[in-house]
């Protein structure tokens, strides 16, 4: 089995054109030498639609292109990109996952997911996603032109839980209920996400039995810090990086 690449909340932005070096330098490392890359949401600070002509949005677009013509690139949506579509995925080569995905490595369940929808304590932000994440409003939205969508992307970071800022104090952490049920419910042994900006390796036992949560870490231009690796091995085995 070969290595897998799990990374989130990079928060890509032309506003920190280091992040989007860094993740350019670790697509060309990577293409062709890992097993696969997993994207799970926020990689962009705001996605407005698949239809932005920016430099920025095409570069981007390019560089996932070519790593995924080597190897097999996953995307989940995150709370600030969650209106990437089809057509993103199309034109980079990415596969699109739903909110929660399941996946076997070795003897490993894993389950899959950005991470917003274990902050049950925050009752406001579960009502916003809960009202943005439907194909209705995406829909709307999509109607609308490209300068609105950014104004109403500005306008929903204000009302969404991490508010403006990126900083872990500002992002309400996960449930730890919430966290149990959607293990168990999954019939899963290891829970990958991110969005808390909070990385760690968590052990914990599920009816007895052990499991674990990878919180990966958001990408900071002043600590180069990437995600988390699953390697070989029986139980399959885990880095942080
Ligand atoms: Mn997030």
């Amino acid at each position: 089995m070969a290595r897998l690449l799990f990374v989130s909340d990079l928060h890509l932005s032309p506003q920190r054109p280091l992040l989007l070096e860094r993740f350019a330098a670790l697509l060309e490392r990577e293409a062709g030498r890992c097993g696969g890359l997993y994207i799970l949401g926020d990689l962009f600070d705001a996605w407005i639609g698949d239809d932005d002509p920016s430099p920025f949005a095409s570069q981007v677009r390019a560089l996932l292109a070519r790593f995924s013509a080597a190897t097999p690139a996953f995307f989940l949506r995150g709370n600030r990109d969650f209106m990437v579509g089809e057509r993103f995925a199309d034109e980079t080569g990415l596969r699109l996952l739903p909110d929660e995905h399941r996946l076997e490595v070795g003897e490993r369940r894993l389950l899959l997911m950005h991470g917003d929808q274990l902050c049950t304590n925050d009752v406001e932000y579960q009502q916003v996603r809960a009202l943005v994440r439907t194909p209705r409003f995406r829909e709307e939205a999509m109607r609308k032109g490209i300068e609105e969508r950014r104004a109403l992307a500005a306008e929903y970071r204000r009302r969404s839980g991490e508010s403006l800022s990126l900083k872990a104090d500002d992002i309400m952490d996960v449930a730890p209920e919430a966290v149990v049920r959607a293990l168990r419910e999954a019939g899963a042994d290891l829970l990958v996400h991110g969005h808390t900006h909070r990385p760690a390796i968590h052990r914990l036992r599920l009816d007895g039995t052990p499991a674990q949560r990878v919180v990966l870490p958001d990408w900071r231009e002043e600590e180069p810090r990437l995600g988390f690796w699953l390697e070989s091995g029986k139980q399959g085995w885990l880095r942080m990086a």
